[in-house]
């Protein structure tokens, strides 16, 4: 049984490497309750996963198993970190809070350019 990221945050989806994928229903601690992420498609499949780990299924998926989500969430959560690496750098203020230093340095030169003229 492992756990990767939903596509809302802090969501997970379970899953045994077979394709098939569950969300928490309910977290009563030591046992977690959880259906199939297809359950808006009318699958009724479920399973309890216990605190040691040991996933049990219940009820049989009325879909395919989805053999490529593991890695297109892996790629999409790598997407996304980048894409807020590149917002928290791409502000004016930021640019100019950690370049402060030239663009003083340009405001000296430039001063003293100006002093120079008169
Ligand atoms: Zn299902």
């Amino acid at each position: 049984m492992e756990v990767i990221q939903g596509t809302h945050r802090n969501s997970a989806l379970y899953h045994a490497g077979d394709g098939y994928f569950f969300s928490v229903i309910l977290d009563s601690g030591p046992l977690i309750y959880l259906r199939c992420v297809e359950h808006r498609k009318e699958c009724l499949a479920k399973a309890v996963v216990n605190f040691q780990g040991y996933f049990v299924t219940y009820n049989c998926h009325n879909h395919e198993p989805d053999l490529l989500r593991v890695a297109i969430s892996a790629e999409r959560r790598r997407i996304l970190n980048k894409a807020a690496d590149l917002q928290r750098y791409a502000t004016i203020s930021e640019i100019f809070a950690s370049h402060m230093y030239v663009f003083f340095h340009i405001a000296l030169i430039l001063f003293s350019c100006f002093a120079k003229v008169r």
